[in-house]
């Protein structure tokens, strides 16, 4: 896609776009909520590529605004500036400028400075306590210590003052431009959990799935990764990796191949937790698998039996066939969890190749870093 087009849009300046569709992909009895997103970019200039991230500015959860603005005895209309100097109230500050989940540790020290009982929390500042201001912070959020800590007060700019900027998210995107050059689609996991006795909702994930309307506008911007693009040269196949949202990336992938005729093939590692009600996108990838769009296809179903089965134990019971792709210059994607995937995705792959190919476990390292180093390992994991 041509990028000749000049667009007024980036993350300094973000185009406010409007949300067409979204649906769910996961179904009654999933432990999960994820969901595809369709937004329109018609009239941007926008242009992306397969491999970019979206970058989205979410807004706040209002009831906990609300709940932050009780604790401090605020009425919601005092005047603050928000990250660049312009005067707002204090409501709107909190829902959309203003972190208002994770507490910054100016806010810890502020609350230790005011409160003895508090006064730990100002050791968490420390560059060595790192681990333990982590250790803190998991799972809590400002509200948190502010009921734990109700004689501490603050006027509205003192308060905005100790709170970070609100951060966008950013989101691999899901489609091809070849095919939706006016939409970008997303597929988004929605976070919830529970911690210290109370639910908590991520931000982003939640504003999307139950706060954005049609009518209202969403702040986006291209995050281009050029670390994560389609080989250079159409013939070569590609291997992927993506269970999860990780797949996002990849129906974008499949959706741009398919379009252009590309003469590679494409190989699909996909898994979750039940093939009954976590397999996403199945309608479209089991058709792409009978077109011959994707040539190969597994998926690892983790919960479907009672030993876990994962995208990795896939890959070493492919591994002969695995090689011989890898051989033959196919590209290595992985799109999805850095936490664990990732690195299990990595040792399968050195397996693969040490078992496969005859070689030492020293031999399939040198294998994996030389394909880095072509850059035929593409990573995108969060
Ligand atoms: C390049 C890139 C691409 C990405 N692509 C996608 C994608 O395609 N799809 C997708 O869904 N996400 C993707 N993400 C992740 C996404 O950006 C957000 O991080 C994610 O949606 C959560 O954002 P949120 O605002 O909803 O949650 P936040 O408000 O940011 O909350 C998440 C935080 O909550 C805390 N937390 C979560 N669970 C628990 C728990 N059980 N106990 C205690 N604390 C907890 C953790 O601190 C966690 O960091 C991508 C990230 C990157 C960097």
């Amino acid at each position: 896609m041509s990028s000749s087009v000049i667009t007024p849009y980036s993350r300094k300046n973000p185009f406010p776009a409007h949300l067409l569709a979204q649906r769910r992909l996961t179904s009654e009895g999933s432990m999960k909520d994820t969901r595809h997103y369709e937004i329109s970019i018609a009239g941007s200039g926008l242009n992306y590529e397969v491999g970019d991230s979206l970058g989205v500015f979410p807004q706040n959860d209002p009831v906990l605004v609300e709940e932050i603005l009780q604790r401090l005895g605020f009425c919601g209309e005092e005047s603050v500036a928000d990250p660049s100097g312009e005067r707002q109230s204090i409501r709107d500050a909190l829902l959309r400028y203003y972190a208002i989940t994770e507490p910054s540790k100016q806010l810890l020290s502020a609350l230790a400075q005011q409160d003895r009982a508090a006064a730990p929390l100002a050791q968490l500042s420390a560059p060595e306590a790192y681990e333990h201001l982590e250790k803190y912070l998991w799972g809590r959020e400002v509200i948190d210590p502010l009921l734990e800590y109700p004689h501490v007060y603050f006027t509205p700019e003192e308060f905005i003052k100790l709170l970070r900027k609100l951060q966008p998210r950013l989101y691999s995107i899901a489609s091809s431009p070849r095919v939706y050059p006016q939409e970008i689609h997303l597929t988004v996991a929605t976070v919830a959990y529970q911690s210290l006795g109370r639910q908590r909702f991520g931000v982003c994930s939640n504003f999307l799935a139950h706060r954005l309307t049609e009518e209202q506008s969403v702040s986006i911007f291209i995050h281009s990764a050029k670390h994560f693009r389609l080989p250079e040269d159409p013939t070569r196949s590609i291997i992927m990796v993506g269970p999860g949202t990780g797949i996002a990336p990849f129906r974008a992938f499949l959706q741009e191949r398919k379009a252009t005729g590309a003469l590679g093939k494409q190989w699909l590692f996909f898994g979750e937790q039940h093939a009954k009600t976590d397999f996403l996108y199945r309608e479209e990838l089991e058709t792409w698998h009978r077109e011959g769009t994707l040539h190969r296809f597994d998926t690892a179903f983790s919960r479907d039996q009672e030993e876990k089965i994962y995208v990795q134990h896939r890959m070493l019971q492919q591994a002969q066939e695995l090689y011989a792709w890898l051989e033959e210059g196919a590209y290595f994607y992985v799109c999805g969890d850095a936490a664990h995937m990732a690195k299990d995705v990595e040792h399968a792959l050195v397996q693969v190749i040490e078992r496969a190919g005859g070689h030492t476990e020293q031999q399939a390292l040198e294998y994996v870093a030389t394909m880095k180093k072509e850059k035929r390992y593409r990573k995108d994991v969060y």
